[in-house]
Parts: C-alpha cells; structure tokens; sequence
C-alpha cells in the first residue's frame, strides 16, 4: 500500500455540490494496478459518484435539501450544531468510495466524476486517498 494522501477542500456554502475528480486522480497517479480507496472522517459530507455539469451539482443539492425538508425537523442538538440533518445525508451518501486503478490511473467511465456533497458548511474538509495494489500486471 502507497502513503495515505490527503486532500483539503474548502467548501463555500451550507449545502453544496463539488467536484474533486481533479485532485483524487491526481492523487492515485498511475502506473500502479489495484484499488483506491477514498474515505472522509467527517460525519457531515457525502462522498458520491456522478456527472458534474452545473446543473447536475445543483440537482444534487435541491434533492439533499428536499429530502431534508420532508424529513425535519431534526432532534439531534449534542456536540455541535443541531446538525443531524447533515449526518443522515452523509449516511444516505456514503463517506467512502473504492475505484479500479489500472496502469493509467484511475478508472472512471466516461460521465464519471468524484463529488463531494457538503451538508454542514462552510468548512474545510479532508479526504484521504489511499492506493492498494501490487504493481503493474499484479492479479
Ligand atoms: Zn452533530
């Protein structure tokens, strides 16, 4: 296994779509065969897979936020800020993802992206990238 990479991204809104594909594949490199796997420690954001034209990212938060508004009110007030709306986002989303990487990086299909779904923001968040493979033509 490679060295645990970790990236910072500052999310800008309460809620909010962000694509971080750039920074991960950047981060898996290439020339390694094997899987990357990609895990937040925060309980408030999201980690998903989808296209990330404009308009998508914002469906995605119109969705989050409707989801939201049949579902409250929320009745979780400990250690933070009355938040549990955004916990249960990221639950429902996922905070953890595990790709194929194969000799010329990451394998994603074509509308493909990584995206970060934030629920509590703004707020600087990290995500850890970390490559498990044997090398190239390893099974
Ligand atoms: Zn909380």
């Amino acid at each position: 296994m490679s060295e645990t990479i970790t990236i910072t991204v500052e999310t800008t809104a309460s809620h909010e779509a962000i694509d971080i594909t750039d920074e991960i594949v950047a981060a898996v490199g290439s020339g390694v065969r094997g899987l990357a796997l990609v895990h937040t420690q925060h309980t408030t954001i999201a980690l998903v897979i989808g296209p990330s034209d404009e308009g998508m990212l914002e469906d995605f938060v119109r969705v989050g936020e409707r989801l939201l508004a049949e579902s409250g009110p929320f009745v979780h007030l400990e250690h933070d800020n009355a938040n549990g709306e955004a916990h249960v986002m990221s639950a429902i989303g996922g905070t953890r993802l595990l790709l194929p990487v194969d000799a010329d990086g990451l394998r994603l299909g074509t509308w493909q992206r990584i995206l970060l779904l934030e629920f509590d923001g703004p707020r600087s968040r990290k995500v850890d990238i970390d490559v498990y493979g044997g090398g190239l033509g390893a099974t």
